[in-house]
């Protein structure tokens, strides 16, 4: 079956259903990767204030000569920045050389206490414990409300057009969706041949809210093709097994976004093979019966407070997300 070139979200905006991830996109390199994307076909960059890498993108918006208008753009809140919406997203603008953004996700239900200048600006570290681990702001975690109706007053403002959530589980996003004026859109989360989150992914459709697939390639370091179901079909249809992984998720009605900032590479993702709906469904079982594992972990990086991390990352290995919902 051919597989759409968009999704619509529930506010009737169009998304293109294929974007281009940014993370880990080293300076130096994203600014072209940006630029030879928009040029091989790309409308569509998502983007985080974490990625510490805004400034190089909007350079590559630019340098591509593709109409603003045309392009699809996605930000995320810094857990840094909840009690600092409005600041933040005026400096994510500022880097990206941009007046408005297609779509602002908060980045994750997690928040950081920040280490706010004394003059009132914009956070750009958090505050430490004694063991140098970041310390979790654990009232502002366990209510994104606050921050959400700040998110709310940027779309009022025509700052955003859209708001939406990332790494919500369903119980965070059902409690979300009891109270929000302006519904989320989207959740960006964890969607991949190892992690393939079916309950979740099904949730969000019930719900009118797009799945949006982070890691779609299993991220860094990993085996894009290794596994048989994968190879049998990349070989069959006579593309990658990044074309397969990225067009299971977009036929699961997923909205992938690979990253990579090798111009081949860039190009070939963009091409959406016609899956058909047995095949979708076997890579989908297949799914099932792979070591599951989930790729994004920084678990590491903040103080003891794995429960609110593992609750707040939903992942087909976690039990605290099968209890919970
Ligand atoms: P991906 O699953 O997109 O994998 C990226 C890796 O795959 C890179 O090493 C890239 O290499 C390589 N690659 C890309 N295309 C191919 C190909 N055709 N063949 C072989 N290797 C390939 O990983 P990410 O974790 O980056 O996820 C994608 C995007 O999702 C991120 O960039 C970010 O925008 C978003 N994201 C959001 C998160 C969130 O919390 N909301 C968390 C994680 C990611 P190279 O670049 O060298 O070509």
């Amino acid at each position: 079956m051919s597989l759409p070139t968009h999704f619509t979200l529930s506010n009737g905006q169009k998304i293109p259903s294929v974007g281009l991830g940014t993370w880990q996109s080293p300076p130096g390199q994203v600014r072209d990767a940006v630029c030879s994307a928009l040029q091989a076909g790309y409308r569509h960059i998502d983007c985080a204030w974490a990625y510490q890498n805004q400034g190089e993108v909007g350079e590559g918006i630019k340098l591509s000569g593709v109409p603003r208008a045309e392009i699809f753009i996605t930000s995320k809140l810094f857990e840094l920045h909840h009690n600092q919406v409005r600041l933040s997203v005026e400096d994510t603008l500022k880097d990206l050389g941009l007046d408005y953004l297609d779509l602002f996700l908060m980045h994750w239900p997690l928040a950081l206490v920040p280490d706010i200048p004394a003059d009132g600006s914009l956070a750009r570290k958090g505050k430490l414990d004694a063991a140098g681990k970041q310390i979790v702001d654990r009232e502002t975690s366990d209510d994104p409300l606050p921050a959400w109706r700040e998110m709310e007053k940027l779309v009022d403002e025509g700052l955003v057009k859209s708001i939406g959530v990332s790494n919500f589980n369903i119980r965070r996003t059902r409690e979300l969706l009891k109270h929000a004026r302006i519904k989320p859109v989207a959740d960006q989360v964890e969607l991949s041949f190892g992690n393939p989150q079916p309950e979740l992914l099904a949730w969000l459709k019930k719900n009118d809210i797009l799945p949006q697939a982070y890691s779609p390639l299993g991220s860094t370091g990993a085996s894009h093709a290794s596994l048989e179901a994968i190879d049998t079909l990349a070989k069959k249809h006579g593309v990658q097994g990044a074309n397969i992984l990225i067009s299971w998720q977009v036929g699961r009605g997923a909205n992938p976004l690979p990253k990579s900032v090798t111009p081949a590479r860039i190009a070939n993702n963009l091409k959406l093979v016609a899956l058909s709906k047995a095949e979708i469904d076997e890579l989908e079982a297949a799914a099932s019966k792979a070591e599951h594992k989930r790729v994004c972990d920084q678990s590491d990086d903040f103080d003891a407070r794995w429960d609110i991390f593992e609750e707040s990352h939903p992942t087909n290995c976690d039990k605290v997300q099968a209890t919970k919902d």
